[in-house]
């Protein structure tokens, strides 16, 4: 079953909807690094392309402060051979489930990023009248970005080149819609931690209740819930050993802290408790419902 939204979350003074700008499907084995197939087909089988489903999942969030998206999905620039690449499947896509939720582009106050690639920013910007220039999605919107994320975006390498597109960031600052974010920025009720690994500059976002409970929102950090076991970590991430110190040390936190997860790629479970087993290793704790208080 293919689900784009789940029911808003009350968290204290503020409300989180799910809303996924669609799915798109990468490559199992880049998906899980190190970890053999023959282990992570049982938690998520491949097509006959070696590709996984997975979501583009963004947070919706509403209270004090005003109306914050966190994350944009890749957006609807791509040509036809890009979505085939990456099974892009948007049906509407995020502006879609804005659209249906009375919350239209205009309404979004500010915009957070964890890190740049295509499918977590392309939504950022759209195409103008034209076709060939792309402008903020968000006209209203300030948008939330960490500076070093940002200059490693405006120089990629080869290896990861083809995450990084510009037209779905620089239009942004070209426009002066962009504010710089380090760790332990508190905007409102969000706030900013860096975590790199993934990219240098890779940020997770805090969602407050307004008492210091937090939903975690990821990023690319542990981009699904079966990404939490420690040695499963993408083979994209450019600083695996640090992906692994990074998570070890936050994990623990949100554990001790007992802060929500989000993650942004798991089309099944885009919220979840976690708890430990005998080991002390995180997992997905099936009995407690996000949604059911
Ligand atoms: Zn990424």
């Amino acid at each position: 079953m293919t689900r784009f939204e789940w029911p808003t979350l009350l968290w204290g003074e503020r409300t989180i909807t799910v809303l996924s700008d669609g799915l798109q499907r990468l490559d199992g084995g880049a998906m899980f690094g190190v970890v053999p197939r023959v282990l992570w087909e049982k938690k998520l089988a491949p097509d006959d392309r070696n590709r996984i489903r997975l979501g583009m999942n963004c947070l919706l969030v509403d209270g004090p402060g005003g109306r914050t998206l966190i994350e944009v999905g890749s957006g609807d620039k791509d040509d036809a051979k890009f979505q085939d690449i990456y099974g892009l499947e948007r049906d509407g896509g995020l502006p879609r489930r804005l659209a249906d939720r009375g919350a239209p582009p205009e309404t979004v106050d500010r915009v957070v990023l964890t890190h740049l690639h295509f499918d977590h920013a392309g939504g950022a910007t759209k195409w103008a009248e034209d076709g060939r220039t792309a402008v903020p999605t968000f006209p209203n919107a300030t948008y939330f970005i960490h500076r070093g994320e940002f200059e490693d975006a405006m120089n990629p390498n080869a290896r990861n080149a083809a995450s990084y597109l510009e037209r779905n960031y620089a239009p942004l600052d070209e426009a002066g819609r962009v504010r710089w974010v380090a760790d332990g920025d508190r905007i409102d009720g969000i706030r900013i931690f860096e975590t790199p690994g993934h990219t240098r500059h890779h940020v997770s976002v805090g969602v407050d209740d307004g008492e210091g409970r937090l939903v975690v929102f990821l990023g690319d950090l542990v981009p699904t819930t079966h990404h939490l076991p420690d040695p499963w970590i993408m083979a994209y991430d450019l600083y695996p050993v640090t992906t692994l110190e990074t998570k070890q040390r936050f994990l623990a936190r949100i554990h001790d802290e007992g802060w929500l997860c989000a993650f942004v790629h798991d089309a099944d479970y885009p919220l979840s408790w976690l708890k430990r087993d005998g080991r002390g290793r995180h997992m997905r704790d099936e009995e407690r419902d996000p949604w059911g208080g």
